[in-house]
């Protein structure tokens, strides 16, 4: 498995699960951890979540399915930013730590810009990092002036990654935000890698696949995993396509493969505002 260095100096696999939806429906409910372990078993342990999916949803879901394999995985979770106040952010990482059912959270991210001055963000998080309640913390839906004021507040350089919208379709990081990270050595994490399937069923893609042996999902996946300082966590509650896109890491694209790739799905022509979904 591939890793990615976070600037702490600890590694972290470059494919991981998401979990968004996942724990929404009781009739998947078996199925969905069924497919969280399986990815546990090939490697894929570092395993994303939120205070806002399905309302606690996702995390319970998380903690059942990692119960017993706690020093497996790296557990990254969200916070709302209307609760990344001092007060409201222990709150609410309390709250996610016992829907987790663990002592803490490998790295908690801010989910999106709010309110809520950012100075005050970083002291909370800085705070249940003494605390022990969280081993990092990060940010997503970051724009490359939002890392910058991020940067620019006290204690901000700290931050281990910014969660963005990436895929073989949303490319409009590689003009500024992802070379910014890059050069200070923090990674993207890459979310909603396969567009939420709908890529899967553009007829670029698809021909591309079927050409040369893969599935739609496994060509966004191997993609991501061809771009430095990227881990992709792509989301599925079904074992069997777990393995299938777990199967990219068998599949690394040649150099030609990823120019093919730029000429059928190019980067738009400059810089685009981050957009979130
Ligand atoms: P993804 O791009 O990961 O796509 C998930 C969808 O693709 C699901 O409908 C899934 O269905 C389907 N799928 C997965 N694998 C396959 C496959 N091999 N073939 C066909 N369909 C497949 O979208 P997400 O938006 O879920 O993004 C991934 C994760 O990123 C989220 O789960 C979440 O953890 C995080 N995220 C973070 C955001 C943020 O603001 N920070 C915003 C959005 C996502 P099924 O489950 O039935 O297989």
């Amino acid at each position: 498995m591939k890793r990615i260095t976070l600037p702490c100096g600890e590694s972290v696999p470059a494919l991981g699960q998401g979990t968004w939806n996942l724990g929404d429906a009781p009739r998947l409910r078996a199925g969905e951890i069924a497919s969280l372990r399986r990815g546990l078993d090939l490697g894929l342990t570092l395993v994303d979540t939120a205070e806002m999916y399905g309302d606690g949803r996702s995390e319970e879901l998380v903690g059942e399915a990692i119960a017993g394999r706690r020093d497996e995985v790296f557990l990254v979770s969200k916070v709302y930013p209307y609760n990344a106040s001092r007060r409201a952010m222990r709150r609410s990482c309390e709250a996610s730590l016992r829907r987790l059912r663990v002592d803490t959270i490998d790295l908690y991210l801010l989910h999106w810009p709010g309110e809520v001055p950012l100075a005050e963000t970083v002291e909370a998080f800085e705070a249940l990092r003494r605390e022990g309640k969280i081993r990092h913390w990060g940010v997503s839906n970051f724009d490359p002036e939002g890392m910058r004021e991020l940067e620019s507040t006290p204690g901000g350089a700290a931050a281990q990654a910014d969660q963005v919208l990436y895929n073989l379709g949303r490319r409009g990081i590689e003009w500024d935000l992802l070379p910014g990270l890059r050069t200070r050595g923090v990674p993207v994490m890459a979310y909603s890698p396969l567009e939420q399937a709908r890529l899967l069923r553009t007829r670029p893609l698809a021909t591309f696949a079927r050409q040369h042996g893969m599935t739609p999902a496994q060509v966004c996946i191997a993609w991501l995993l061809a771009q430095d300082g990227v881990i992709a966590i792509p989301k599925t509650g079904q074992r069997e396509r777990l393995e299938e896109n777990a199967g990219a890491l068998e599949r690394p694209l040649s150099a030609a493969q990823l120019e093919e790739l730029d000429r059928l799905l190019p980067p738009p022509e400059g810089p685009t505002p981050l957009a979130m979904l």
